[in-house]
C-alpha cells in the first residue's frame, strides 16, 4: 500500500534563507516516525508544510494520495483556495509544544469546539465523543476544569484529545513534552504510546530518545534542512551511519 505521507524534494525558504533543502520522507499507515535533529534543522517548518501552514517552494507532499495544497481533477492538479485548504487540514491533527487551549473554555468545551463548529456535529453527540476522548487521555474527571486549573501535562493531554476529536488520519506532534516539567512528561508520552498502539499514524518531533527507541517504527534524523538518515530506531540510534547523526546522538545521550 502507498505511504500515508510521502514528501519528495520539499524545499522552503524564508526570504533568502533556504530552511528546507529537499526533504524526503515516507510514512506508512499506522507508522510512528520520530523526527530528531538539532535546533534549527527545519523540523517544525517541515511539520507545518505537511499541514499546509506553510506553502512549499518546490517538491511535493502527498497525504493519503492527495498532494497537499492541491486537488486532482481530470488528471490535472489545481491549487486549493483558502477554504479548501482548511478542509484538507481537518484530516491532520497537530499538537504543539505550547498547548494553546482556549483559556475561557473548559476542557470539555475545548474538545467539543472543533466537531461542533467545523464538522457540524450536534452538541450532545460532540459532548459524548469528547467525554470518551477525555477518558482516553485519562482526564474524564477534569472535563469541567479550565486550562488554568490544569497542570501542563493535563493541558497537553486535553490538546491531544482536542486534535483527536476531529478524527484525523494523521497526527503531527512538535516537541509535545518540551515545555513540561520533567515529572509531567511521562503522562503525555503514555497517551502517545496508547495512540501508537491503536494504530494512529504519527510524526513526532521529539528529543525523547527513550520514546523514539520504544515507540518509533522509523527514526528520521534531520539536519540543515534535509533528512540525512532514516531507519528503525535500533539502526539510527544505536548504529548511526552519518557523522552528523553520530555527533548529535553523542551530545544528547
Ligand atoms: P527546528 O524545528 O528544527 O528547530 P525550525 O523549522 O523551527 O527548526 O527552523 C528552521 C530555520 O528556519 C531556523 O533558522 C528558523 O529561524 C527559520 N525560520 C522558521 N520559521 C521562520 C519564519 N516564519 N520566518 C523566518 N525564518 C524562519
Ligand atoms: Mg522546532
Amino acid at each position: 500500500m502507498a505511504a500515508l505521507v510521502e514528501a519528495v524534494g520539499v524545499r522552503k525558504s524564508f526570504g533568502h534563507t533556504e530552511v528546507l533543502k529537499g526533504v524526503d520522507l515516507a510514512v506508512d499507515r499506522g507508522e510512528v516516525v520520530c523526527l530528531l535533529g538539532p535546533s534549527g534543522a527545519g523540523k517544525s517548518t517541515f511539520l507545518r508544510c505537511v499541514n499546509h501552514l506553510e506553502t512549499i517552494d518546490a517538491g511535493r507532499i502527498w497525504v493519503d494520495g492527495v498532494p497537499v495544497g492541491f486537488r486532482q481533477a481530470h488528471g490535472k492538479l489545481y491549487e486549493l483556495r483558502e477554504r479548501e485548504v482548511a478542509r484538507q487540514r481537518r484530516d491532520i491533527g497537530m499538537v504543539f509544544q505550547r498547548f494553546n487551549l482556549f483559556p475561557h473554555r473548559t476542557a470539555l468545551e475545548n474538545v467539543t469546539e472543533g466537531p461542533v463548529r467545523v464538522l457540524g456535529l450536534d452538541r450532545a453527540a460532540a459532548r459524548a465523543d469528547a467525554m470518551a476522548l477525555l477518558d482516553r487521555v485519562g482526564l474524564s474527571d477534569k472535563a469541567l476544569s479550565y486550562p488554568r486549573q490544569l497542570s501542563g501535562g493535563q493541558q497537553q493531554r486535553v490538546a491531544i484529545a482536542r486534535a483527536l476529536a476531529m478524527e484525523p488520519k494523521l497526527m503531527l506532534f512538535d516537541e509535545p513534552t518540551s515545555a513540561l516539567d520533567p515529572e509531567l512528561v511521562g503522562e503525555v508520552l503514555d497517551v502517545m504510546v496508547g495512540l501508537a498502539r491503536d494504530g494512529m499514524t504519527m510524526i513526532v518531533v521529539t528529543h525523547e530518545i527513550g520514546f523514539a527507541r520504544s515507540v518509533a517504527d522509523q527514526v528520521a534524523f534531520m539536519v540543515d534542512g534535509a533528512v540525512v538518515e532514516t531507519g528503525p530506531p535500533s539502526q539510527v540510534l544505536d548504529n548511526p551511519q552519518q557523522p552528523r547523526t553520530q555527533q548529535f546522538l553523542a551530545k544528547v545521550y
